[in-house]
């Protein structure tokens, strides 16, 4: 069922944690509320299934606003880190729970139950008790229990926060999977930016309780909105610029301009470890040093120490460090196979900072993607 989310605010004791948030879920569609900690993100989740009330703006499922409709009514299925399963009931017990509530017949609320036992995996396990289950089957009879009712919008926030990082991914391509088999209109809260990429139709990024990009995933990382979004997403490397002719000047690298920026404008040339590669120059060519290089799994992090201006990340193939013979101490000319721009108006051109993120990660993913597309 169609979500839509209109002009929604709500503060906390004079303080505002969502403003004028809207967004769409279309019928079927898997959408991720993605940002850091402190955002907005619960409570606007919370909203909607209406366990907190806003203090302005709309919720329609399907086409009935429900804002004064009780959660109970809403028709609305749960997943959330801390609902957690009755300790004291069994794997069954758990996903039948909503159905009794509802006063189903016994002979209904087994057949069900059975279904889900078998949608989500868990065949054998229907008389174990939660403390004799992993915490990825944990999270399964949980999802089992939300979907047992048939909901027709099904809320998850951060459902997979409890689990340990191998498990946790291989739940993310599961619920994708099971998504697409259920087709039930999802919405789900997460500050993991690869599990948003990876799973959801549409990331909707939440930060400070406004809205800063809702656009599909690739949208997203190909075409963050402003900085904050390019940082989130994986851009580490930030160096200063300005425009210069048809150019973007930062010193020691230059980088094609982008339309729309006045000549002589500063910038924020923001790029991805894997988007900045080096090339071996002679002793006087480049300021460049290649400072550090570190193995991190299926490339080399590179650091380039550029004297007075600050230090760049480069993760590069472990192949194309060997060719081209990069080592500490060498010099080299920087260049960006990609960037964004966004108009700046602080740092002095060069200047570098940066922000710790786990790009590596992300970038072998949407290289994953991109093969799988083709
Ligand atoms: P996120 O899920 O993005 O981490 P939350 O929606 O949980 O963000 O919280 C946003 C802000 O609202 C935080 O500063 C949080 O402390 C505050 N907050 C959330 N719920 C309440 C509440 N019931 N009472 C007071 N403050 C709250
Ligand atoms: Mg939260």
């Amino acid at each position: 069922m169609r979500i839509e989310v209109r002009n929604l605010s709500k503060a906390f004791s004079g303080v505002p944690v969502v403003r004028d948030v809207s967004f769409t879920v279309e019928e079927g569609q898997l959408v991720a509320l993605l940002g850091p900690s402190g955002g907005g993100k619960s409570t606007i989740l919370r909203i909607v299934a209406g366990l907190e009330d806003p203090d302005a703006g709309s919720v329609t499922l399907g086409d009935r606003r429900v804002e004064r409709v009780p959660a109970r009514e809403r028709g609305i299925g749960f997943v959330f880190q801390h609902y957690a399963l009755f300790p004291h009931m069994t794997v069954a017990d758990n996903i039948g729970f909503g159905l009794k509530v509802r006063k189903q017949p016994p002979g209904e609320v087994a057949r069900r139950v059975e279904e889900m036992i078998a949608l989500v995996g868990l065949q054998g396990l229907g008389e174990r008790y939660p403390h004799e289950l992993s915490g990825g089957q944990r999270q399964r009879v949980a999802l089992a229990r939300a979907l047992a009712p048939s909901p027709r919008v099904l809320l998850l926030d951060e459902p997979f926060g409890a689990v340990d990082a191998k498990v946790r991914h291989d739940l993310r391509t599961w619920l994708r999977r099971l998504h697409d088999n259920v087709g039930v209109t999802s919405v789900f809260v997460t500050h993991d930016q690869s599990e948003a990429l990876e799973i959801a139709d549409r990331v909707i990024i939440v930060h400070h309780g406004r809205i800063e990009q809702n656009d599909t995933p690739e949208g997203i990382w190909r075409g963050p909105a402003n900085a904050f979004v390019a940082e989130f997403v994986g851009a580490t490397n930030r160096i200063a610029g300005r425009v210069a002719g048809d150019e973007i000047d930062a010193g020691f690298l230059r980088h094609p301009r982008p339309a729309g920026l006045e000549d002589g404008a500063p910038v924020l040339v923001l790029a991805r470890p894997a988007e900045v590669m080096l090339h071996p120059v002679g002793e006087d060519e480049s300021p460049a040093r290649v400072h550090r290089i570190s193995f991190v799994g299926h490339s080399m992090k590179v650091e380039v120490e550029v004297p007075g201006h600050g230090t760049l990340t480069a993760e590069i193939p472990p192949a194309v460090v060997r060719a081209k013979e990069l080592v500490p101490g060498r010099p080299v000319r920087v260049t960006l196979s990609a960037a964004q721009i966004f108009p700046s108006d602080t740092t002095p051109p060069g200047t570098i900072t940066t922000a710790a993120r786990r790009q590596g990660r992300l970038s072998s993913l949407f290289s994953r993607l991109r093969r799988a597309r083709a």
